[in-house]
């Protein structure tokens, strides 16, 4: 099991205002805290997500130059973590930029001090270290008999509302070596990005029209694990749409379609692609999902959305969706227009956007939404429509692959894109800005990981490798 560390920015920012404050004023001092922890399990990854920072009170810890804390902070924090039945994590700073390692003191501290009275949560202690530059490293520890044994995490993901990060353990993930293919990649976003992206794993759920083109998009620029789910199979009227389909490719699974040419048109020198012929809410194809760092919804049904949009916030894994809308009554075009966003914590959701409904998630589990007169009762803009032409899907693909782009580069002249919607007959396209209604459930959900499940989700596992 891969083990990753992942917080909002939110976290971020309130943990380094914290973890940086001396740093942050010319003082050579380190800085302590704790903070409270969720298990996100996927088929071969365990994240924990950071839900709350715990800062000492003043007679809790101590400065010289190190830091130490008093046993009743400790104690606070664990007392904390239990009553959320959240798991406890340990964040220091260091006076150095950059991946920090652990000191024998760290060591000692992590291990010996703070791991043991931890598993009074039922989970591992969680240790993150932070260096000068908002460097991120993370490791936990585990019960091993008598004693605890360490292990370090892969990664540390900061997913914010307008920027990603991620903080890469280069012992367990190695940077990719330079490839001459990628050199114009490498000239145009940095090789840190690139390096980035090669080492991600990006899913595309539903591999139709905009899900095929979206997936070789990635392939191109360098991704070298890409995950893709969808059960549906090639039919002779996807052919004008998907990309590279064949009429001998009818009756193949979509995702194998997708495979085969991934696996000849990704530059990543040993592409990896997880090809899963399963609907989102199977377990297997669920706990996929629950691996990515990020997700594209080409999805068109309602339950599949709804799906993704709890795993954008309890599991802060952004998922960039898009949908396409043609109005042509009797076969005559009336107008277009497509739209991309990216659902994330503090970004609007899906279901207050308007990309489905939740009573049309419902009628899609009972089979009413495919029943002509349930169709026949909907407003007009809510029906499922299906036209669509080829360019019209490469344009929305494209929009949410520069999404993908524009939200990991870290340059400080990148403005602020909510949601973008292309209005075909006008050619423009429009931001739109709105934040999740109040009454909207999917907020509440950040972070809480595998603590809660869409009820029609059945885990074959449920509780997996979460405790100790
Ligand atoms: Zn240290
Ligand atoms: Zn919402």
């Amino acid at each position: 099991m891969r083990r990753e560390v992942a917080l909002t920015d939110e976290t971020n920012e309130q943990a380094l205002d914290h973890l940086l404050q001396h740093y942050r004023a010319e003082r050579q001092q380190e800085e302590l805290c704790f903070a409270t922890w969720r298990p996100s399990t996927g088929g071969s990854r365990q994240t924990a997500l950071l839900n709350e920072v715990i800062l000492p009170h003043d007679d809790e810890r101590h400065l010289h130059t190190n830091a130490s804390f008093e046993p009743a902070y400790l104690a606070r924090a664990i007392g904390i973590a239990r009553r959320q039945g959240a798991g406890l994590a340990f964040m220091h700073s260091h006076p150095f930029p950059g991946f920090q390692r652990l000191s024998r003191a760290d060591a000692t501290a992590e291990g010996r001090v703070i791991a043991r009275p931890a598993r009074a949560t039922g989970l591992p202690l969680v240790g993150l270290t932070v260096g000068s530059d908002g460097y991120w490293s993370a490791r936990t520890w585990h019960r091993n008999g008598s004693r605890v044994s360490m292990d370090w995490c892969s990664q540390v993901r900061v997913v914010g509302i307008h920027q990603y990060q991620s903080f890469f353990n280069d012992d367990l993930v190695p940077v990719p070596e330079r490839q001459q293919v990628l050199q114009r990649t490498y000239e145009t976003l940095g090789p840190d990005v690139q390096r980035n992206l090669a080492r991600m794993r990006i899913g595309v759920i539903g591999l139709g029209s905009v899900g095929s083109i979206v997936a070789e998009a990635i392939g191109r620029i360098g991704v070298s694990q890409i995950t893709l789910i969808d059960h549906d199979e090639v039919k002779p009227h996807n052919l004008d749409r998907m990309l590279f389909a064949t009429t001998s490719d009818v009756g193949d699974t979509k995702v194998s379609l997708v495979e085969r040419n991934l696996l000849q048109h990704a530059t990543a020198a040993k592409p990896d692609i997880e090809a899963i012929p399963l609907p989102i809410q199977d377990s297997v194809a669920y706990r996929a999902a629950l691996d990515c760092d990020v997700l594209f919804s080409c999805v068109d049904r309602p339950l599949a959305r709804d799906v993704l949009n709890h795993i954008a916030y309890a599991h802060l894994i952004p998922v960039i969706d898009g949908g396409i809308s043609v109005k042509a009554p009797e076969e005559q075009f009336r107008s277009a227009h497509w739209r991309a966003h990216l659902v994330a914590p503090g970004r609007e959701c899906m279901r207050c956007n308007r990309q489905y409904r939740s009573g049309d998630v419902g009628a899609e589990r009972d089979g009413s939404l495919d029943d002509p007169s349930y169709i026949d009762d909907l407003p007009d803009n809510a029906r499922q429509q299906n036209q669509n032409v080829f360019p019209f899907s490469l344009s929305l693909a494209s929009m949410e692959v520069n999404r993908l782009l524009h939200y990991i580069l870290p340059s400080p002249s990148l403005g602020k894109i909510y949601a973008q919607d292309y209005q075909f007959n006008v050619g423009a396209i429009y931001p739109r800005q709105a934040d999740c209604r109040d009454t909207c459930r999917f907020p509440g959900r950040v972070g809480q990981g595998d603590s809660t499940l869409p009820p029609y989700v059945e885990l074959d596992d449920p509780v997996a490798a979460a405790s100790e």
